[in-house]
């Protein structure tokens, strides 16, 4: 833009004071000095100038270039967030959301939760008095229109990582679009992107409705916010490597032995990869003298905040982090220091399989954008290298596509439909997408949502109880499904409210330390029942909560179990009971099946009965699922992985894939039940079996 031509008094609300008092600590210095190194620092009045002239601004900007923590605060200290409204900034995993916030609580110099602050599903460190930045996930803003369709409360949203086309952010940004349009002035969207789909996102949110621009303007504008970007040498492996795990652990180690200092970044496909090389490399660490000055650490969703902080501070003295991390450092974080990146070129993605009807979470190789942005992580302050274990030929083949293909046209549709259709888009086809869904995506959710009963298939509209509350439900369709009949039709909320609770903070609380097996066996036994693994959790959870507060942790310990996770399902307990409430079921919620399970057991699979399987009695093992045939084998996790006698048809939470499908949070079921809860569905697939 050229600044020349405007009167920067007339689009920069308050002026942003710069330096500090006397009084102010080294530390406030070291973080302000950080702040105005950033790319970000120098565009700061152009930024403004854009935000005040368009409604909708792209900012495109390397990773690390200041656009997640500098943009809100800019915005803020320009006055967007006067008179009581808020600045938020979405982001598509909740990780990320939190440790913005408190980046920028700490650079801003106030607690978290008060002017800074952060919502995210089930986990809300917001003030709605206070808070004037906030960040959150797509899904969580989105859940907001739902109460406040025109998201009144905010004056600037800034949706972030918009390069990543999750589900979330495609439908967001819909709904953003159409709140831009009937908001008018007082509203602007920012769209922050590393990439270069820049040209996308811009086309998307200009509009041709000149009561909208100022006449000599567009309504969308691009700015770009370039950092410098040093060279990257990137190695390859000469030929492919049989263990991905061991080829990371020992690259990292041969950097650490004949390399200068800088940290290591080494991407591995999910958490329990890297806590398994952080074991290795520890073994490592303790039987070498060459290794005690690198420290292994780890950096995925649900890491605690001390071990976050490690992973953030500068390290000791002669200390050398290597920093083993799922996508999320990919470009939603930053870790400053790094200078070797080891790339294992996997990645842990959702896909939906329209032939099998199953959204599960599966490993697979990264696109060569990716690879890309991974390698550019080790050339932010100085030349880096790169350590791809992989070859050239594989990295330059169509095993690496050139783009990843955005969520909504590779997963299940069912919570975007859910949400459209709660918002009163009752043409999902003529819907104006950034980009529009395959239509046998479309037509697979609406199918599986009326078999829900969440649309009424005559009318195409959700229902009015089932489908607007399943809406509403900070849950999967199926898990919504599962609470609400709990309420409406089973009377058993007690235990249904815990089982959806400990499925919605990820299923399994038991833990196997390697020497002691036998005892964590044991102890698992006290809470097995033979009706399942959902039933299990349940009987752990209600136990958790039995026990008082102050003996939880140790409780816990005793009992090998994650008190972070039953800590997660009491806290998700508490709000579903209170949304329960508001929805009307106030007399409901403490209703119980005491040992009548199998009221419990039929609620279960009256929202999981598309996940139905039956023994295969040619080897009494293994599953096939009932919707279509396909062969599933129990994860090891399972109560019934050892079991001797197995159930003959089962309900099931999750799908897994790694080099098996497996299946987790299984419940055992009568397959009469099936076809009582949902007749239309097993009359028309029983043909399969
Ligand atoms: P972008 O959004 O352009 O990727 P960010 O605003 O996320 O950039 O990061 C800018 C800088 O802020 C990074 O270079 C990093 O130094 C710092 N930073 C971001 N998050 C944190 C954090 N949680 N802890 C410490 N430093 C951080």
């Amino acid at each position: 833009c050229d600044m020349g031509q405007v009167d920067e008094g007339s689009f920069i609300r308050s002026y942003y004071a710069d330096g500090f008092t006397a009084g102010d600590t080294a530390s406030k210095m070291f973080l302000h000095e950080q702040r105005r190194r950033l790319p970000a620092f120098k565009h700061r009045m152009e930024l403004l100038y854009a935000v005040e002239k368009y409604l909708a601004v792209v900012v495109v900007g390397e990773p690390g270039s200041g656009k997640s923590t500098q943009v809100p605060q800019f915005l803020y200290e320009a006055g967007w967030a006067a008179g009581g409204k808020v600045i938020v900034c979405t982001q598509p995993r909740r990780v990320a959301a939190a440790m913005l916030a408190h980046r920028v609580a700490e650079e801003m110099d106030v607690a978290l939760g008060t002017t800074v602050g952060y919502s995210v599903r089930f986990s809300d460190v917001s003030s709605a008095e206070n808070t004037r930045i906030k960040y959150m996930t797509d899904g969580t803003l989105m859940h907001e229109c739902l109460a406040d369709p025109m998201l009144s409360k905010y004056s600037v949203v800034v949706v972030d990582e918009a390069q990543d086309r999750s589900l979330d952010t495609d439908t967001l940004l819909a709904l953003l679009k159409k709140i831009m349009k009937k908001r008018k002035g007082d509203f602007r969207v920012i769209i922050s992107s590393a990439s270069l789909d820049a040209e996308r996102f811009r086309g998307y949110f200009e509009t041709n409705d000149n009561t909208l621009a100022q006449p000599e303007h567009n309504t969308a504008t691009i700015l770009s916010i370039s950092g410098r970007i040093f060279p990257v040498d990137i190695h390859y492996l000469t030929a492919s490597c049989e263990n991905y795990l061991v080829a990371a652990t020992e690259t990292a180690t041969k950097i650490h032995i004949s390399e200068g200092p800088g940290d290591i970044l080494i991407f591995l496909p999910g958490k329990n990869e890297i806590e398994q090389a952080i074991s290795t490399l520890n073994d490592q660490i303790d039987s070498s003298n060459n290794l005690d000055s690198l420290l292994p650490l780890a950096m995925y969703a649900g890491i605690s905040a001390e071990k976050q902080k490690l992973v953030f501070d500068p390290p000791e003295r002669g200390i050398r982090k290597a920093i083993f991390s799922t996508n999320v450092a990919e470009t939603a974080v930053t870790i400053d220091g790094v200078v070797y990146v080891v790339d294992s070129g996997l990645v842990k993605r959702r896909i939906f399989d329209t032939d099998t009807n199953i959204d599960r979470l599966a490993t697979l190789t990264i696109s060569k954008s990716s690879a890309k942005q991974r390698a550019g992580r080790s050339g932010r302050t100085r030349p880096g290298k790169t350590y791809r274990l992989y070859t050239r030929e594989a990295y330059l083949s169509s095993l690496f596509p050139e783009h990843e293909i955005p969520e909504i046209c590779r997963v299940s549709l069912v919570p975007m439909v859910l949400m459209l259709k709660a918002l009163g888009v009752s043409n999902l086809v003529r819907f104006d997408y950034l980009q529009p869904p395959p239509p046998e995506l479309l037509s697979q959710a609406l199918e599986l949502l009326a078999e829900l009963g969440a649309i009424d298939s005559g009318t195409g509209e959700l229902t009015p109880k089932l489908g607007l509350h399943l809406a509403e439900l900070p849950l999967s369709p199926e898990l919504g499904v599962c609470l609400l009949n709990s309420v409406r039709t089973f009377d058993c909320a007690k235990e249904a409210i815990s089982a959806v609770s400990m499925l919605a903070a990820g299923g399994d609380p038991f833990f196997v330390p390697g020497g002691q097996r036998s005892e964590a066996l044991e102890d698992k036994r006290d809470f097995m029942v033979q009706e399942g693994d959902v039933l299990t959790f349940v009987n752990t959870h209600l136990a958790y909560l039995e026990t008082p507060a102050r003996m939880r942790v140790k409780w816990c310990n005793a009992h090998f179990l994650s008190h972070r996770m039953l800590d997660q399902s009491a806290r998700i307990h508490r709000q579903l009971e209170a949304m329960l409430a508001r929805m009307g079921y106030h007399n409901r919620i403490r209703s119980s099946c005491g040992r009548d399970y199998k009221s419990l057991q039929k609620c279960i699979a009256s929202g999981l009965f598309a996940n139905a399987a039956r023994l295969d009695p040619s080897d009494g093992r293994r599953y096939r699922l009932i919707k279509n045939g396909l062969v599933v084998d129990i994860h090891p996790s399972s109560i019934f992985f050892a079991a001797d006698c197995k159930p003959n048809y089962v309900v099931f939470a999750q799908v897994m894939e790694t080099t098996k499908v497996y299946i987790r949070g299984i419940s055992a079921v009568d397959p009469a039940w099936l076809s009582e809860i949902a007749p239309h569905y097993y009359s028309a697939k029983q043909s399969n079996t």
